[in-house]
């Protein structure tokens, strides 16, 4: 299945960021300062003065493969919690095959994921496949160890059978701070296309929000990317 972004929540608003900065002077609002927030919010973000954009907090919930599992847990300035295997036998066994290798195929005659499948199989067959077995033993393994070792002991160490493409589920929360440096990074052509889909979702997500209440946010952090 394809990796999944949900919005679960967010805090705060142009407003609140706004509000932030002016607390070094007044935090009071009047219609003219109100009218002003978004000429401040471009001002800020351009001359470096982030801190103010902690106070507003977009929060997903992302069922990904653990390649980009990975990714969103090298970026230390968010909160995430994950699904684990350690605690839970993950029994939905959810996978995901990469949508561009469309009708590439093996050039190996004699690689072939079942001795008796057709020849030059297409690599997404083969990885589903390959997939689908080690889920088998994944479980299986699971059996067999736990009389042994333990249940808790047999989860933890059958889940080297899963394979990389293996789809686990996260909540992942930022502040916009630290949104804007992920979505640089990640929503960027230098990142893995995987990666870079979910950032694009993500932005996608506080961009629709009802009332557009990261408008001015996501307008200066769009125009320092460029
Ligand atoms: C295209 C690409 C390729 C990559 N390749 C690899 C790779 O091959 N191997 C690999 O291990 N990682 C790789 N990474 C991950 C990368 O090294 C970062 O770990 C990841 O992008 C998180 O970035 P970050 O530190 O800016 O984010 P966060 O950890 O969220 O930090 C946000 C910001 O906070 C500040 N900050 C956070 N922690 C500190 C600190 N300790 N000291 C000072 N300032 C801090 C920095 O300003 C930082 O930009 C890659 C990332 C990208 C985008």
């Amino acid at each position: 299945m394809n990796n999944k972004v949900d919005l679960l929540g967010y805090y705060g608003s142009d407003e609140v960021i706004a509000c932030s900065a002016w607390t070094s002077t007044s935090r009071d609002l009047t219609n003219e300062k109100r009218s002003r927030i978004g000429k401040l919010i471009s001002m800020l973000w351009r001359e470096g003065h982030e801190t103010p954009f902690e106070k507003g907090v977009v929060h997903f919930l992302v069922d990904c493969e653990i390649a980009s599992h990975i990714h969103l847990l090298k970026h230390r300035i968010s909160s995430l919690n994950a699904e684990s295997a350690r605690y839970k036998e993950l029994k939905e066994d959810k996978y995901y095959l990469p949508e561009d290798w469309t009708e590439i195929r093996n050039s190996n005659p004699n690689l072939r994921i079942d001795g008796n499948g057709e020849k030059h199989q297409k690599w997404t067959t083969i990885l589903r496949r390959y997939t689908e077995l080690g889920n088998l033993l994944y479980h299986q393994c699971v059996e067999d160890i736990e009389p042994t070792l333990g249940r808790k002991r047999a989860k933890e160490s059958a889940r080297f059978f899963k394979t990389y493409n293996s789809q686990i589920q996260a909540d992942i929360m930022f502040n916009m701070r630290s949104f804007a440096n992920f979505i640089k990074l990640r929503n960027s052509e230098h990142a893995q296309k995987e990666i870079r889909e979910i950032a694009q979702s993500m932005w996608d997500l506080v961009e629709s929000i009802e009332g557009e209440p990261f408008k001015h946010t996501l307008e200066a952090i769009q125009c320092r990317l460029g």
